[in-house]
Formats: structure tokens, sequence, C-alpha cells
């Protein structure tokens, strides 16, 4: 097979030219044919094998382009990256490898284009384009990569046992492209993971994490997520999660399986939004529901305060698995604390308070909330999912309402405590607290309009209330 129009970006012709010179074979390998045979475009990040030295290689081709790029040597690696305007090329020399049992860095040889082939993760990242004058585009396959990219089948090129020992992280890269491609993991791969699932442990969790985002950012991470469960791999990374797993019943009465939800919450968030942070929330939203659960004998099952606790949990698990402690892991916080208001708003007749009172709490996150809860139904009822996305409807239109009108969205008290010091003569103490409270809480409740003049009298009455006497008041004494 011979796949020319692969390669018609003269960069390709480029490379070739200089590895004709320097008497090397290249090749276009892994992702970028992947990617095109399965018509997904050209790949911009592209690799490069060379039967000789790939820094070498990266070196002559960067001299030969009009633009004179930099060439990054990675010298530890026998890798050489080049970036242009719009593409990243990333050169190495064709390797042998073997693996010790504690590291996944393995000890390298120089080998032949098969010898790298059969280094590779996949059938279908082993795929190579040959940049030879004598065959230049014909498809280099040595795994059947081709066919495997037909059935959409995940498979190692050689066996998968030694393929997931020597570099765990293959285990999931391997979730990861079914997640991304939809693909299916064949199943010795599969048994092969489970058995080798404890392996992750040599594996930094920078790099897990990565993989996880990449699930989460997929069309469809129930794919990879429950594929990542059923390795047992999820345990080991969010027991969070699967820890949710299960339906426990008592006199007669079930909860659902609050693991398989949080999967579809997931599916359904993702059709709504790319954003990975407010994807993370999706996936943690319940997490508080594990330590939570009880059962009484009145209600059944509760999960009381569980967002509370949820939250709480939520910065525990970013510190473990290194991910960001910054505004993103508040954020998410923000999101579980308060993914249960909207649904209550929802399910009963809306007042004007509770609207201001969501609108203040949420912020400028609140078309997010208002995303994540709608993701959460989950209803098989048709009746019922019908009504609660009309519930839904009817609170966003009350926000829109109430945000006009009221502009409460992280709306700052119109008195401070400045003023409230000031007017009473008073140093800083619990009753400036306690005013100030008040008049917030009188704003969203609608006692009074947000406004200067309002807030001012309501907060003289207050402190009224509470014994103390205006300064000038108390000049006059
Ligand atoms: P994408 O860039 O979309 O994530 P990719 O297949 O290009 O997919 P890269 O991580 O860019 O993935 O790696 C490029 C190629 O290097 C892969 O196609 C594969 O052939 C090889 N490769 C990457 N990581 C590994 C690994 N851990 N074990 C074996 N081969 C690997
Ligand atoms: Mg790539």
């Amino acid at each position: 097979m011979n796949y020319k129009n692969a390669i018609e970006n003269p960069v390709f012709e480029t490379i070739a030219a200089v590895a004709g010179e320097m008497g090397v074979e290249s090749y276009v390998i892994g992702g970028f044919v992947r990617d095109f045979l399965l018509e997904r475009g050209t790949p911009k990040d592209i690799d490069i094998v060379a039967v000789g030295s790939g820094i070498a290689l990266a070196k002559g081709v960067a001299k030969a382009l009009k633009e004179q790029p930099k060439v990054s040597v990675f010298k530890n690696f026998g890798t050489a990256m080049i970036k242009t305007d719009d593409l990243e090329l990333e050169f190495v020399g064709a390797r042998k490898e073997s693996y010790h049992f504690d590291s996944r860095k393995p000890v390298v040889e120089d080998g032949s284009l098969e010898d790298d082939q059969n280094r590779r993760d996949f059938t279908i990242n082993a795929l190579a384009l040959s940049l030879k004058k004598e065959n230049y585009g014909e498809l280099l396959d040595p795994f059947n990569g081709r066919e495997d990219l037909r059935h959409k089948i995940i498979r190692t090129p050689l066996d998968p046992d030694l393929t997931y020992s020597d570099d765990p992280l293959r285990m999931l890269r391997a979730i990861r492209f079914a997640s991304q491609l939809n693909f299916r993991i064949e199943k010795e791969s599969f048994e092969a993971i489970r058995r080798n699932r404890k392996r992750l442990k040599i594996i930094s969790r920078e790099r897990i994490v990565d993989e996880l985002n990449k699930i989460l950012l997929s069309d469809k991470p129930s794919i990879g997520f429950s594929l990542l469960y059923k390795t047992g791999l999820l345990e080991m990374i969010l027991p969070e999660l699967t820890n949710l797993s299960g339906i426990e019943e008592k006199e007669g009465q079930r909860h659902k399986d609050n693991f398989w939800h949080t999967l579809e919450v997931v599916d359904n968030i993702s059709e709504n939004t790319d954003d990975l942070w407010l994807r993370w929330a999706a996936l943690l939203h319940d997490i508080g529901k594990a330590p939570t659960k009880r059962f009484d004998k009145e209600i059944g099952w509760t999960f009381h305060g569980h967002e509370f606790v949820g939250s709480k949990m939520v910065s525990r698990l970013f510190r473990r698995l290194r991910l960001p402690l910054n505004e993103k892991m508040k954020f998410v916080q923000k999101m579980v604390l308060l993914s249960s208001r909207p649904i209550v708003l929802a399910q009963d007749l809306v007042t004007d308070s509770a609207v201001r009172r969501l609108i203040f709490d949420a912020g400028d996150h609140i078309e997010d909330l208002m995303t994540l809860c709608e993701a959460d139904i989950t209803t098989k009822n048709p009746r019922r999912y019908k009504k609660y996305h009309n519930n839904f409807r009817i609170v966003r239109d009350k926000i829109r309402e109430v945000e006009e009108r009221d502009h409460v969205r992280n709306f700052q008290p119109p008195v401070d405590g400045q003023e409230i010091m000031d007017f009473f003569d008073l140093r800083p103490s619990k009753e400036i607290g306690i005013i100030k409270d008040a008049i917030k809480e009188a704003i969203l409740e609608g006692e009074i309009p947000n406004e200067y003049e309002a807030a001012r009298a309501f907060m003289i009455e207050k402190g009224k209330k509470l014994g103390l006497t205006p300064k000038e008041n108390q000049d006059k004494k």
C-alpha cells in the first residue's frame, strides 16, 4: 500500500532528501500514520525514525529548512525536536529496548526499523511510512495494524504481559486510546493489563494524571473509566470513585449505583462542555456519598452532607495526584459543594430569594453549575426526565430575570465594615460582622433592595437593635 498523499507536506521531501544524502533510512511512524489512516486529519506532531542517528538527521533537516528552526536535543533519550510555525517534528534513531523490573526507562541499543517497531506500544502505533527514494510513501506494517484500525482493536505487537510489565504506562495508554478512538482492547491485552495492574506503582503521578486528563477529554469518557474500573486500575488511582460502586438493599430499599451514575453524568456533561475542570467536577461530584451513606428506618438511604464532605475530599485527592492546587481546584470544590443546590430548586417552586442565594454563592460559575446539574439528570423515566429538564429551564430563566433586576452576582454589600465602624464609632468587633451579615441576608432575602440608601437605613436599625449608639448622638452626650 502506498500513502504518498499522507506526506504531501514539503517538509517530508526535505527530510527524505537530507536522509538520502546522509545515507540513512528514514520513516514517519506512530500517531501521524495512525491518525491519517483513521481520517482524523494529519496531526501537527510528527515522529520520524532514522536508522542511524536521529539527532544528526534533525540537525541536517533544520539546516535545510528555509526558516532555520532551532533544534532541541535530548541527549539522554537520543531524540531531537524541531518546532516550525505549524509542525512539531520529533526525531529518534531506530532502537532496540530492554527493561529492568523496577524502572520504565529501558536500556537502549541501536537497531533496525523492525526492532523499532517491536518496541512500540500498539500495532496501530507501529505503522510506518517510508521516506526512502525506492518506496516513498509505502506503508510498513509488520503487525497488521491496518486491520486492527479497521476493526477498531488495541493490540500489542509482542506478548502483552511483557509489553505492559516493561512499561506499565502503556496500560493507561491502551485505555486512553480506547476512549479517544472508541476502540476495543483485545482480550489478551485486557487480561494482561488486569494481571499487571500492580505495576502501575512505578509510574509517576504526573504521567497518570496526564492520561486521566486525556480520557476525561475524550468524547465519551465512560469508555475509559469503565475500562480503568474493570482492569482494577481505577481502584489504585481513584479509590474515592470505586468506593461508590455497588447497590445495597435494606428493608426492601435500594439506592442507585453511584459509580455508574457518575460515569453517565460525565458522559452527559461532555456533550456540553470541553472544560477539563468542569468534567473533573462531574467525575467527583458524588464522592462524598461513600463516607456519608446511612440507612434510616423512616426515610431510607441518605447521604446527608455529602456535598460538603465531597468538597473536602477534593483537596486531598488533588494533592495526592499532584493535580494543581490553585483556582482550578477551588473551582472543582465549589462545584461539588453546590452540586445539589439547583436540583432542589428544580424540584420545587422557585422563590426569588432562593435564586438570589444561588447566584450569590455560585458567582461567575453559575452557568457551569447549571451545566453540571443538568448533566446529573440520569433518570430512565422519560416523564421525569422531561419534567426535570423543563424545571431547569425555568430555573435558568429565573436566574436571568433575578440577575438583571438585582445584580447579586459577586455583589459586595453596599455598606462596608468601615462605614459601620465610623457610624457607630466602633473598633473592629463582633458587632460589625453581625451587621454586615444581616445586610447581606436582607438583600438576598429581598427584604431590602441591593442599594446604598436602603442598606444604610437597615444598618442603623440593626445597630440600634444591638444596643449601639450612633457616633453623632454619642458626641451630644
Ligand atoms: P497522541 O500524540 O495523539 O497522544 P501518539 O501515538 O502520537 O498519540 P505519542 O505519545 O506522541 O502518541 O507517541 C508517539 C509514538 O511513540 C506512538 O505512536 C508510539 O509508537 C510510540 N510510543 C509512545 N509512548 C510509548 C510507550 N510508552 N511505549 C511504546 N511506544 C510508545
Ligand atoms: Mg503524538
